[in-house]
């Protein structure tokens, strides 16, 4: 590693989390002097004041929704200033995983600094844990998506891919970007499946160099070993014969990929078969044991990335998991800046240089109890408001996370879920974290049969003659007995228990929930759906619940379902 001064990026990140307050007003009223001239703060009669006062007594707190309209006016061309002093050129497209429809969202140079700042930090923290040596490289599971225009013009693409082909963030990140051992063509394939495999045979042809393995979503990871446990022969075939595999059919990836594979190898191609031999029975410890030089695995492993932990525990051994940083299309938020703390206990710490931030309590989400950064109460739960420079002021991004201490003056967040109800079909109320925990309880019943959860999602389904029920789409690694998933119906159903679901249950106002099992890769297809209608696989996240909005997906989910079984829990 070179020309990267970590000690001096952490010196700063130091001196700025010290004085959180009068970072964050220097931060509100710069956003607020660059942007004074848009139409939404005029309208809004802020009169070039930039004090948090009469920034909280002028400007409500809004959502997407509030903001479309005028997102829509940019997108359509409109170059005014309208949320910006200065025109937008670019669009992000949210994953749209979380809410079911994508969001278009502004993108600039300015946000590009603020994504420079949390992975400088973040990496500087994690490389004094874990240095990674002179020509050390990484294995990127990392998927950019093509640039396409939006109706008035402007460049739109996914939020990694704006930053990724921005000149300025690899000026900026070269020392760190320099270690992917991936060409660009793979990273930039239009065919996932292509790139993936792509992706595995970098890693192998380069594994002794590998000193760490990332995606940006710790579900690519564990879907990529997944698929080696499909593919390495073929892998070892390639090595071994110096050849691509037939497989691999976008002209530019195939050159690049031929020009990382000059001659064969056979050595290198025996020495792997060996081990993967050896392994192929459980697979446990497969990371370590093909990459010998692997010091970390990292990636978003919090929120709804939970799921996949086991998994990836399973493949990484003793290797440790990192999890990476908190944002969204819409903002940054914190870095993590304890890389050796294992996921589940992974907190956030918001840096109060990148935007303003507000916390609203989630007991109370009356506008005026909005609370600022360095007035968060630990233990407290909040929804975080954001304003940051790309012309979002007081957004409400969505999620709900919990104050579990202050880093110096800055709080340190555990995220805790999505703030929308996503099971609710009378006075029940179950959220993505209520499910997880359920289906959690309910797939211990499989230790057992030796099965396990691949992935999960939910629906509620209504027929006019009968209550709304509950379903829950299971895709497992193996065949369940009957007996078993009987009973797992049953414990999913018993383990929602907020009381609206509970007597809504007894009273037969909610149907028994249903549990429904889909063929083995029916969750790989709704991402290469995702990935089909212009989203990027690195910022795929299963979506937790299926609306009427997700046809397609709702479609690929029942076209794959092969058994259903109707809970008996409360007869
Ligand atoms: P998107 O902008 O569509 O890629 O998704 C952003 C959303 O991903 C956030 O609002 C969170 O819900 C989720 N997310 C991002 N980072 C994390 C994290 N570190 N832990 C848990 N969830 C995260």
């Amino acid at each position: 590693m070179q020309e990267f001064n970590g000690l001096k990026v952490i010196e700063e990140f130091e001196a700025i989390t010290k004085d959180a307050e009068t970072f964050q007003r220097e931060t509100l009223k710069k956003i607020l002097t660059e942007n004074g001239s848009a139409e939404y703060l005029q309208s809004l009669g802020l009169n070039g004041r930039t004090d948090p006062e009469s920034y909280k007594a002028c400007v409500p707190i809004v959502t997407y929704k509030d903001l479309e309209p005028y997102i829509q006016r940019i997108a359509g061309g409109d170059t005014s200033p309208i949320l910006t002093g200065k025109p937008i050129k670019t669009m992000s497209v949210s994953s749209g995983t979380t809410e079911g429809k994508p969001k278009l969202v502004p993108f600039s140079d300015k946000f590009i600094e603020t994504v420079i700042q949390i992975h400088k930090t973040s990496f500087a923290f994690r490389n004094r844990e874990f240095p990674v040596g002179i020509n050390g490289k990484s294995l990127e599971f990392t998927y950019k998506s093509k640039k396409s225009k939006t109706k008035g013009g402007l460049d739109v693409a996914t939020v990694t891919t704006n930053i990724a082909t921005s000149s300025q963030y690899k000026i900026s990140m070269k020392p760190i970007q320099s270690l992917c051992c991936s060409p660009k063509e793979v990273i930039f394939g239009p065919d996932f499946s292509q790139s993936l495999y792509c992706h595995l045979l970098c890693g192998l042809i380069f594994r002794d160099e590998i000193q760490f393995i990332s995606s940006t979503f710790a579900h690519n990871i564990v879907l990529a070993f997944q698929t080696f446990e499909q593919v390495w022969e073929e892998l070892c075939y390639d090595i071994r014969t110096g050849v691509l595999s037939s497989r691999i059919t976008v002209l530019d990836v195939r050159s690049a990929m031929t020009k990382l594979m000059i001659r064969p190898n056979p050595e290198l191609a025996d020495l792997i078969y060996k081990k993967c031999k050896g392994l192929s029975k459980s697979w446990y410890g497969l990371i370590p044991e093909v990459f010998p030089n692997v010091k970390y695995i990292y990636g978003v492993m919090t929120g709804s990335m939970e799921h996949y932990l086991k998994k990836l525990k399973h493949y990484a051994g003793e290797v440790p998991l990192v999890s990476s940083n908190y944002g969204a299309s819409e903002g940054w938020i914190g870095a993590n800046i304890k890389p050796k703390l294992p996921p589940e206990l992974v907190t956030y710490v918001v840096f109060p240089r990148i935007g303003y931030f507000e916390f609203l309590p989630v007991s109370d989400k009356t506008e005026s109890k909005a609370v600022c950064l360095t007035q968060v109460k630990v233990g407290e739960e909040y929804e975080v408001v954001v304003t940051n420079v790309l012309g979002l002021y007081r957004y409400r991004i969505g999620d709900v996370v919990k104050v579990m201490g202050f880093h110096n003056s800055s709080p340190e967040l555990k995220f805790v879920r999505r703030r929308n109800l996503i099971l609710n079909i009378n006075i029940d109320k179950n959220t993505e974290k209520d499910l997880q925990l359920a289906v959690e309880e309910a797939a211990k019943l499989l230790v057992e049969e030796r099965l396990e959860v691949v992935d999960y999602t939910s629906l509620v389904e209504w027929s006019s003659a009968e209550a709304g029920h509950y379903v829950i789409f299971w895709e497992l690694n193996g065949e369940g007995s009957e007996e078993v998933l009987g009973e797992c119906c049953n414990r999913l159903d018993k383990y929602f228990a907020d009381i609206g679901y509970v007597i809504s249950r007894k009273v037969n106002t909610i149907g028994a929930l249903e549990l429904r099992i889909v063929r083995g890769g029916t969750f790989k297809k709704i991402l290469e759906h995702f990935v089909a209608s212009g989203g990027s696989a690195s910022q795929f996240k299963t979506p937790r619940c299926v609306g009427p909005e997700n046809n397609k997906v709702l479609q690929i989910l029942n076209s794959n379902a092969v058994k259903s079984y109707f809970s008996t829990a409360y007869q």
